[in-house]
């Protein structure tokens, strides 16, 4: 299973400190600063694949390599597309043994920023890797668990896992028994090839959600819920 350790990082103080919206010449700043100096000295983002063939599709259901997923949204942006790309993506579990100052809740608000610019690093690398190596044009990607909660159950991570092997022991991430995945700041997923730019966030009505990359749309929603036809 190939696992992707060297992965490059940059953790700039100066864009950290504005997602936190912490004014760079505050005493806060300094903290934020130390933590980063902390985080630069053990991370190590890593991100885990196994290319993987589709063995069969029904109305709802696709079946990789004898797991088999229940989304008609995944449904849906697998067709045409024969090979995949189940994914774990993570900023890496030696991060979560640095320790914090026990109850300081604006220093582990402030460490997740860290944790979240690595894993971002470790996406955007296992991203360009796929479309190199593997000679990808476009890809997109689904989770499970994102977005509204119906489009592609949480409990699937666990089919999902099933094909990735031993996750823990190569990316150091472990899957809880409620499918939450350690350390925090990982993502887990399907990559595949399309021409056609998805982001759940499209199929997600959260409203007020700062990570939103998409515009709700209301017509691929009606697709997903009702198969097309417009919401009664
Ligand atoms: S809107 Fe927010 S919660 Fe919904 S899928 Fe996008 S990032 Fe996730």
């Amino acid at each position: 299973m190939p696992t992707l350790t060297e992965i490059p990082f940059e953790l700039d103080a100066a864009s950290i400190l504005e997602t936190v919206h912490i004014a760079p010449d505050s005493p806060d700043a300094a903290t934020v600063r130390e933590l980063i100096d902390k985080a630069q000295q053990v991370a190590c983002p890593k991100a885990l694949f196994q290319e993987s063939f589709i063995q069969a599709k029904d109305a709802e259901t696709v079946t990789i390599e004898g797991a088999t997923f229940t989304s008609r949204m995944l449904r849906k942006n697998l067709d045409g597309v024969e090979r995949v790309f189940p994914f774990v993506a993570t900023c890496g579990h030696e991060l979560d043994t640095v320790p914090l100052t026990p109850g300081d809740f604006l220093m582990e608000f402030w460490w997740d920023a860290i944790k979240a610019v690595l894993l971002s690093c470790a996406i955007k690398h296992l991203k360009g890797y796929l479309k190199k190596r593997h000679a990808l044009e476009q890809t997109s990607s689904m989770s499970p668990g994102s977005g509204d909660v119906t489009v592609w159950p949480i409990e699937q991570q666990r089919e999902l896992f099933s094909l990735l092997g031993d996750v823990k022991a190569q990316a150091g991430v472990e899957l809880t028994d409620s499918c939450l995945m350690k350390p925090n700041k990982t993502v887990s997923g399907i990559v595949y090839p399309t021409e056609v730019d998805f982001r759940t966030c499209q199929v997600c009505r959260r409203e007020h959600c700062p990570s939103r990359s998409a515009a709700f749309d209301a017509a691929l929603w009606d697709l997903h819920q009702h198969g097309g036809e417009p919401t009664p």
